[in-house]
């Protein structure tokens, strides 16, 4: 059967219409016959794909640093009659013939979030907030990741870093209890949804045991890629339930920090899985990452935002891609990102407008893409600033190096170049005002 009630659309491609709908819609039936590895991408697809369209992605995959991981249902959600320029492939199945070469300042931890970890699996940037990353897998593995340098298996161009460890969650739970300026807690990884019931227990209710914590946040993107899970798997989500009910007797908020990117993931099964957690009274808010390809204009972003917002997902964030290896062919320049959100602000309602936010590389955290200080087009260089990080440093991101002129490119691949561009940058801005420098 064609699955038209879990996708809201009938994929002619056939993949699974001879499985059973209570097999695909149970989350271990999910897991059990996800694809790791290309000869079961082949195997899964049979037909569907040409040989030569799976030897672009055996290609593409030894040159990125996410190895892949997709369930059935992503499978399906995909539409093979199109898949080149299909919105949902494009995000987990990289072809070699889209690929870029990386810009010269793209690093394996974009966000330098190591060099802000004082305890094992914590991440501590912002005064009242950490990141607690619980674990390095999730259901499917996206092509941008910005934990690339940890999160999934090792691929032919990238070794990942060591993996978190349940004593490093114990190290993490102390450093959060010994510093009372710690009120937000996201806990992430990878994904929450490859956690035992017993473990969302353990973390929720520690982190719930300590005093000046007051706000968690688990980050799942399984709402989006995995819907199923919170329909029958319900020992795991009763832990979520559970540990959310304490949080509101506490007077302490639980939340679910989820991941769509297109308005096609907001499916009848989202629906359903949404409709259990908005009864229980469990807040879910979106970070979107925006995507050449996938959301690149008003029309794809304005309807994802009014779907989620129809199953009661609050689109909180749109983040630019960050400057990850093998991202390049993803990336949008900066006054793409600012054009979007113009255009999406006044579509709907405000509480429901996202923010667009540069997650700055060097680890200045996230600024409104249009707080910038200092914009050289020629380069491609924005600046922004973030005092509470470190008020005397100026954070760059750059556009994707397709979009500048011919000589500008060649300047930041040829040797040296990117040093010397990068020294004629200010390192700071002794004034809050932006100010653009023109093409030089
Ligand atoms: S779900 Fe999040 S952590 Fe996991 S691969 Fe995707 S972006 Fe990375």
């Amino acid at each position: 059967m064609p699955h038209t009630d879990i996708l809201g659309f009938e994929n002619t491609s056939g993949l699974y219409a001879a499985t059973d709908k209570s097999e695909f819609l149970d989350h271990k039936w999910q897991d059990k016959n996800s694809v790791f590895r290309i000869d079961q991408l082949e195997a899964a697809l049979g037909n569907v794909a040409p040989e030569s369209f799976v030897n672009e992605m055996r290609e593409g995959l030894k040159k990125v640093g996410m190895s892949i991981r997709l369930n059935p249902y992503i499978l399906d959600l995909i539409d093979w009659r199109n898949a080149e320029s299909d919105p949902i492939r494009r995000q987990f199945l990289p072809m070699l013939s889209e690929l870029e070469e990386d810009h010269p300042c793209t690093s394996v931890d974009s966000l330098d979030e190591r060099k802000t970890s004082p305890a094992p699996n914590l991440i501590h940037r912002y005064p009242d907030k950490v990141l607690f990353l619980v674990t390095s897998v999730c259901p499917v593995y996206c092509q941008y990741c910005t934990r690339s340098y940890a999160v999934g298996q090792a691929t032919e161009s990238l070794q990942k870093d060591t993996v978190t460890s349940a004593s490093g969650w114990l190290a993490a739970l102390n450093y959060i209890r010994s510093n009372p300026s710690i009120e937000d807690v996201v806990v992430s990884g990878g994904d929450i949804a490859r956690l035992k019931p017993a473990n969302i227990k353990l973390i929720g209710h520690a982190l719930l045991d300590i005093e000046h914590v007051r706000r968690i946040r688990f980050a799942t993107k399984s709402v989006s890629v995995q819907p199923m899970k919170f329909l029958s798997d319900d020992p795991w989500y009763e832990a979520i339930n559970e540990v959310a009910q304490r949080g509101r007797s506490l007077f302490k908020s639980v939340f679910v920090h989820t991941h769509f990117n297109h308005p096609r993931e907001v499916t009848p099964l989202v629906e359903k899985a949404m409709r259990r957690l908005f009864s229980d009274g469990i807040h879910v808010r979106n970070q979107a990452v925006l995507l050449r390809g996938v959301n690149d204009n008003p029309s794809t972003m304005i309807e994802l935002i009014k779907k989620l917002s129809a199953v009661n997902i609050q689109p909180y964030y749109v983040y630019s891609c960050d400057m990850v290896m093998g991202t390049e062919h993803f990336r949008v320049p900066v006054s793409d990102m600012q054009m979007l959100e113009r255009e999406v602000r006044g579509a709907t309602a405000g509480f429901n407008t996202p923010l667009f936010i540069v997650d700055t590389p060097g680890g200045g955290g996230k600024r409104d893409v249009h707080s910038f200080e200092y914009q050289n087009s020629k380069f491609g260089a924005t600046g922004y600033r973030s005092p509470s990080v470190d008020r005397n440093r100026m954070y760059f991101y750059f556009d994707p190096l397709r979009t500048l002129d011919p000589a500008a490119r060649a300047e930041w691949r040829a040797p040296g170049g990117r040093d010397a561009i990068l020294a004629r940058l200010p390192s700071v801005l002794p004034t809050a005002k932006p100010s653009v420098m023109a093409a030089e």
